[in-house]
Order: structure tokens, then C-alpha cells, then sequence
């Protein structure tokens, strides 16, 4: 049976008591909204610890100004279902007051590193608002494990950054990115998408397909992928380009050639009002 928690008391009582039972506590963060993505990392973490805790919180700090978080769609009795049906134990669902006693503007953590280009230069303050949070959730549940989405493959890296930084008793597992069968990243903001939008919303899983093909097919330069990248992107009428890049898979730097070092493509790009991320390795 799932049990929904609302406080930081209850939630710290509940891990605590299963921490001196010796049992492992799995932790999958989320906004909620739960899709099939969200369901792969609660399998996942359901197999894998004797306790399965889930969080649903729409973070208020990793919005920008003029961003989504009025309109993020909330859907707890779904996500509960949800849960219910992956097999978590406890659902933490605190409200923003319980997470921020002090306000939004009070103590944070913040990873300079990594968090300067890509999402971080689109959406600046996004990631020490992820950092943040991710700690205090850290704090309240204290996970032996935690499950984070390789589809936000640049929080991935900060998180495993804020765990090594702080030296956080966590261990950071990774899912690969499950996807609707035209290749979108499943993600909750794809509700967003008209009829029509969604219909080119496949264009982002198409364009990083072809810049990994290129990739085999032996072109290295750095350059002309992201030019395939951007091509591929453009040629879909209404998807507007945020950035298409090539970067080093672990340090985020941008590349020159993909020859020695492990490459990843990252791109982001609007439709309409809705802003859409994706990622694919190029290189192993
Ligand atoms: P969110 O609710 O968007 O904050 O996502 C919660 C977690 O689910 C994050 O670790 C995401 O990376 C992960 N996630 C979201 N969409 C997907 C997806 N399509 N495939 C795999 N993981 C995902």
C-alpha cells in the first residue's frame, strides 16, 4: 500500500524507523505529472531497495521568472495511482512552505560547475534551484539510492557533482530516457503540445538520430554535427532552436572533434510556448 506524506516530521519518521529495521531506502524525485518515464525509474527503484519512497513537488526555485510553474500541470490522485501500481512504499508530497520554513530566497547549494551553459545559460538560477532541492530532499528521506532520468542529462551530472562535492552517503543511478514510439522523450511538459506541435515534437529524437548516424558514418568534425543538428531542427516549421551542441559527455564542454573523448548531443527547443530537451550519446 502507498502512504502519502505531507511533512518533513512524518517523512523523517518513517525512514528512520525503516533505517534502524536495516532496511534500503530507493528515492525517486519528481514533479509529478507521472508518465511512463517517471514509471521506468520507480520499477527501477521498487527492485532495488526494501524501502521505494517517491517525492512529488513542483520546486518553486527552479522556475524562472515568466516560466511554467503557475500552469506545471498537478495531478496527484494520477500519480498516486501510479505509485500505487510501481509498488512504492511512501509518496513524500510536502507543500512548498514545509520544503522553504524561510522563504524561497533562503539557504541554497549551488554546483558552479556544469551549471553555466546549455540549460543552465537558458535558464539561469534553474539549476541551484535543482541543487537545492535535491538536497533537502536528500536530507529529509536519506536515500541509499537515488534514480534520476538520463533525459535531463546535464541535472544528472549536477546532482552526481552536489553528491560527490558534499559527500552525500547517496548512490546516483541512472535511467535511459524512455521515449513515445515516434522517438519524443516522454516528459510531462508534452502535454503542453497541441495536436499539431506534437506532431513535430519528434523532430528533436529525429535530428539527434541523424547527428548520431553522421557520427558512424565517420564524420568528426565537431561542427558539421551540429550543423545537421540545427538543419534537421529547422526544417520543421514552428520548432524554434534554443541550442543544438556537441559536447564532452562528462564535462559539458563543447567539442572540436569526436575522436578521443566520450561525445554527447545535447539540443532544446520551443514550440510555441513549450520548451522541449533532449539528448543522445554519440560516441561510447
Ligand atoms: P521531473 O518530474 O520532470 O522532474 O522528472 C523526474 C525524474 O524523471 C528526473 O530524474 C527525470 O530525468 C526523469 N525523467 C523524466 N522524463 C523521463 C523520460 N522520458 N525517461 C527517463 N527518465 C525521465
Amino acid at each position: 500500500m502507498t502512504k502519502l506524506v505531507e511533512t518533513l516530521a512524518e517523512i523523517r519518521k518513517k525512514t528512520a524507523q525503516a533505517r534502524g529495521e536495516g532496511r534500503s531506502i530507493g528515492f525517486v524525485p519528481t514533479m509529478g505529472a507521472l508518465h511512463d518515464g517517471h514509471t521506468a525509474l520507480l520499477h527501477q527503484c521498487r527492485r532495488e531497495s526494501n524501502l521505494a519512497v517517491a517525492s512529488i513537488f513542483v520546486n518553486p526555485t527552479q522556475f524562472g521568472p515568466g516560466e511554467d510553474f503557475n500552469r506545471y500541470p498537478r495531478t496527484l490522485p494520477e500519480d498516486l495511482e501510479r505509485c500505487l501500481q510501481a509498488g512504492i512504499d511512501l509518496v513524500f508530497a510536502p507543500s512548498p512552505a514545509e520544503l522553504y520554513p524561510n522563504g524561497l530566497g533562503s539557504t541554497y547549494a549551488e554546483v558552479p560547475n556544469l551549471t553555466t551553459c546549455l540549460e543552465g545559460a537558458s535558464r539561469p538560477g534553474h539549476f541551484r534551484g535543482v541543487a537545492t532541492v535535491v538536497l533537502k530532499l536528500f536530507l529529509a528521506v536519506t536515500p541509499d539510492r537515488a534514480y534520476f532520468g538520463r533525459k535531463d542529462y546535464q541535472q544528472l551530472l549536477v546532482i552526481r557533482r552536489l553528491v560527490e562535492d558534499l559527500l552525500l552517503p547517496v548512490e546516483v543511478r541512472d535511467h535511459p530516457t524512455v521515449r513515445e514510439p515516434d522517438g519524443l522523450a516522454m516528459s510531462s511538459r508534452n502535454r503542453y503540445l497541441s495536436p499539431d506541435q506534437r506532431q513535430k515534437a519528434g523532430v528533436l529524437h529525429h535530428a539527434l538520430v541523424q547527428a548520431r548516424n553522421a557520427v558512424l558514418g565517420g564524420i568528426h568534425d565537431a561542427d558539421r554535427v551540429r550543423q545537421i543538428l540545427h538543419q534537421t531542427l529547422e526544417s520543421s516549421e514552428g520548432v524554434v532552436v534554443d541550442y543544438a551542441e556537441v559536447a564532452d559527455a562528462q564535462t559539458l564542454e563543447p567539442l572540436d572533434r569526436l575522436s578521443e573523448r566520450q561525445a554527447i548531443a545535447l539540443v532544446a527547443a520551443r514550440l510555441g510556448a513549450t520548451r522541449l530537451i533532449d539528448n543522445m550519446q554519440l560516441t561510447e
